[in-house]
């Protein structure tokens, strides 16, 4: 029986090799010579292979030949489709790697930049709760950095330049038309001095000159002068106005101004202008004496109004008195101090709805 299912099986290989001839059509073809090998590597299944542990045989119970076929199978050289499939293998952990590394790196970028953005957030918190750093400088002017518009940041005992609400010059319209009383003057010819500052001519006076306006006497503390005048009246500038800044014994200031038009010469303007020092910021004391009244209009007409210093540190509280009636100067005495300052006029300002009193 044995030797007939050996038989059987021989005929079946032998049949199946003779079937596959006739479909080459040559013993030697390819497809026959795998056939056969197929036919010759019949053998039973090892539970080991189907697990794949085939290092642990002997400790399984296969037999020697199984051994050997196993250890030949181990040291056989990988074919081109294995190789090309570990090739590609190896490729994909390198670039799983490198995908890796790459979203680590993002991921550590972001946290640096969310960690930075946490921080300026921190210091603008503690910078904006902080009061702005002090600025204390001296150096103003009229045009560009130092002009009026920065003043208030050139020095922070300067702020009212920006924030204030009583500022001067202004343009003087819709005057109250009352009976306004009139300014005491009490001027005499007085010791002088003369300096350009950098700002201005100004001419500081000696004691004893007062006017005297609402029961308060202020006494003559300098002149200076502007071109063009700061204040306008009725939108009208005048070529140049003369500042004269009074002080009463508490502090507060009233500042006469007069208006200067073109026409005769003016007396005190030339012994100011005579008496010019050669030097900025140098000052020269002439030995003579200069009689403030030989500035004033003959008409004693004028306006009123609360405002400030026309220049830095813009101090507010200040009694402005603009005379009504202008003051001639002549073509050349306004050519000299043009020369000096062709511009040195602070712009106008706000009004603000503060009242504007006049002479009727
Ligand atoms: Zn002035």
């Amino acid at each position: 029986m044995r030797n007939l299912i050996a038989l059987l099986a021989c005929w079946s290989a032998a049949h199946l090799i003779s079937v596959a001839n006739a479909a080459d059509g040559a013993y030697g073809s390819p497809v026959a010579n795998r056939f056969r090998a197929n036919v010759d590597n019949i053998r039973p299944i090892s539970p080991m292979k189907v697990g794949g542990g085939g290092g642990a045989a002997s400790a399984r119970g296969l037999s020697a030949d199984e051994k050997v076929a196993d250890k030949g199978k181990k040291a056989r050289p990988l074919t081109e489709r294995e190789k090309e499939e570990q090739a590609e293998a190896e490729l994909q952990a390198r670039i799983a790697e490198k995908v890796a590394a790459m979203k680590a790196q993002q991921a550590a970028r972001a946290a640096a930049a969310a960690k930075a953005k946490k921080d300026a957030e921190a210091r603008a918190k503690v910078l904006a709760m902080m009061p702005p750093p002090r600025a204390n400088g001296t150096h103003w002017g009229y045009e560009g950095e130092i002009g009026p518009a920065n003043w208030h940041k050139i020095n922070s005992d300067w702020i009212k330049c920006s924030t204030g609400n009583r500022q001067s010059p202004i343009d003087i319209r819709d005057g109250m038309k009352v009976e306004l009383e009139q300014i005491v003057f009490d001027y005499h010819p007085s010791a002088f001095n003369v300096q350009d500052n950098g700002h201005t001519v100004q001419v500081t006076m000696g004691g004893g000159n007062f006017i005297t306006v609402g029961n308060r006497a202020y006494e003559l503390v300098q002149f200076h002068f502007h071109r063009p005048s700061e204040e306008r009246i009725n939108g009208k500038g005048f070529e140049m106005v003369v500042h004269l800044v009074h002080k009463d014994g508490e502090g507060r200031h009233a500042v006469l101004a007069l208006m200067l038009e073109r026409g005769k010469p003016q007396p005190v303007i030339q012994t100011v202008w005579n008496n010019l020092p050669l030097e900025k910021g140098e000052v020269s004391a002439p030995s003579i004496v200069l009689d403030p009244n030989d500035l004033l209009p003959q008409r004693r007409d004028y306006y009123t109004f609360m405002g400030s210093l026309t220049t830095p540190p813009c101090s507010e509280n200040v009694l402005w008195l603009v005379m009504k009636e202008p003051v001639q100067a002549s073509p050349a005495q306004m050519a000299l101090f043009s020369r000096l300052y062709p511009l040195n006029s602070r712009p106008i300002q706000p009004t603000s709805g503060r009242m504007i009193k006049e002479s009727m």
